[in-house]
């Protein structure tokens, strides 16, 4: 039996952890600074929305941080489709639910940054329109006031509330001990796993903390910064559009989080920012977007005096120049395999991260044990 510690209890610890916990007959420690239930500018996951939106697999804007050509981003969200849409049919418990997603283009975004983001979901010929059920181009009646396009498709939303303890629960259920502790140098957390004794591997899920992390370091790490508004209204699909006239780096989502967990009103996409505090203007800016594509948001005759706040928050998505990064190598004389980096997408890569994950954890254990 391999012992393993794991670095990170966000959305990718986490899967990581659970998916070598179900595969694998290894001894494994969980160990972070955040845990599930905390809410704090170094961790990104609680923040998300989240939902599943393909986006980035094909495009190339390395200033943005986008996935480069051939990046393993597409594999990961084609992987990451299945097991979510599974636990959204048969597992209530895990707060997933399937919402209809509704993507809306402006000719006139075209080039902006929220555009490039999005250039990927905005396609009427989508990469995806395989992989998520019932994708189609929606008709001109069914577009709001200065809308030029627009397509729909099955999607989930996560309420992270609930899924990030269901993840950790989970991991307890198949023997993985959590911990909480900060690791200076990513080879130190190999002296963390709970035997006492020092762990034959490291996985490392520190997000954008691996911009810091001794011995990880990663420069091409940057924080895209996302201020967000949950509500206690209600939205009957998920909203985006392609740009917003307030700046080129906003953006206008909403997405109705399972089982009471509130709806997300989005957004902003602000490279470089580490500004944990919500902008009070902004947030004035996100909700009257939103009001104005979604009015059923709000009773009739209402604007954004007819939302229920629950609170704002600000999250740091761990942007990296390239891709994500899922790689192993031996850093001061310590396997370690890497699984950071996941932008916006944590969570609708997260299954397809982790199988990688896996598979060089068992490649590295393998090679470990041969020499
Ligand atoms: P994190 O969640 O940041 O976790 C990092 C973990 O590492 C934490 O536990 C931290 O304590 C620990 N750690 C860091 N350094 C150390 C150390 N030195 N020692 C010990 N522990 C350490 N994604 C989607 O898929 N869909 C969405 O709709 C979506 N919407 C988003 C909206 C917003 C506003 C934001 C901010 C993000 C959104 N994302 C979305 C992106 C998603 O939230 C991230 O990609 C994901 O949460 C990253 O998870 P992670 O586990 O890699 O990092």
């Amino acid at each position: 039996m391999a012992s393993v510690v794991v670095l990170g209890a966000g959305v990718s610890g986490l899967t990581t952890a659970l998916q070598l916990a179900r595969n694998g007959n290894n001894s494994i420690t969980l160990v972070a600074k955040h845990m599930p239930g905390d809410y704090d500018i170094e961790y990104a996951s609680p923040w998300a929305g989240a939902n599943y939106l393909p986006n980035l697999a094909a495009l190339h804007v390395p200033s943005i941080g986008v996935g480069a050509p051939g990046s393993n981003h597409k594999t990961f969200e084609i992987n990451t489709w299945p097991e979510l849409s599974r636990l959204a049919s048969d597992h209530p418990e895990v707060g997933i639910h399937f919402q209809e997603a509704r993507v809306f283009r402006r000719a006139k975004d075209a080039g902006s940054a929220t555009a490039q983001w999005f250039a990927e979901l905005l396609k009427e010929d989508a990469w995806f329109k395989e992989v998520v059920p019932n994708f189609k181009v929606l008709p001109q009646s069914e577009l709001p006031p200065g809308m030029d396009g627009g397509t729909s498709f099955t999607s989930v939303c996560i309420n992270t509330a609930l899924y990030l303890p269901w993840l950790a629960s989970q991991c307890l259920k198949l023997g993985v001990k959590l911990r909480r502790g900060i690791a200076t140098h990513v080879a130190d957390a190999a002296d963390m796993h709970h035997s006492g004794k020092r762990a034959d591997l490291v996985v490392n899920c520190t997000g954008l903390s691996s911009l810091f992390l001794g011995g990880v370091e990663d420069a091409a790490l940057y924080p895209g910064r996302g201020q967000i508004v949950l509500v206690r209204n209600e939205a009957p699909h998920m909203y985006s559009t392609s740009g917003t006239d307030d700046g080129s780096d906003e953006a206008m989502y909403i997405m109705h989080r399972a089982a009471g967990g509130g709806c997300i009103l989005g957004g902003c996409m602000q490279a470089g920012n580490w500004e944990s505090q919500p902008d009070p203007s902004l947030a004035t800016r996100i909700m009257k977007r939103c009001v104005d594509i979604c009015p059923e948001l709000v009773t009739e005759g209402k604007g954004i005096e007819g939302l229920s706040i629950v609170r704002h928050g600000v999250g740091l998505r761990p942007m990296r120049n390239g891709s994500i990064r899922v790689e192993s190598e031996i850093i001061s004389g310590v396997a370690v395999v890497h699984n950071y980096g996941h932008g916006g997408y944590g969570y609708q890569t997260s299954y397809g991260a982790a199988q990688e994950a896996e598979r060089l954890v068992k490649e590295a254990l393998r090679e470990k044990a041969r020499l």
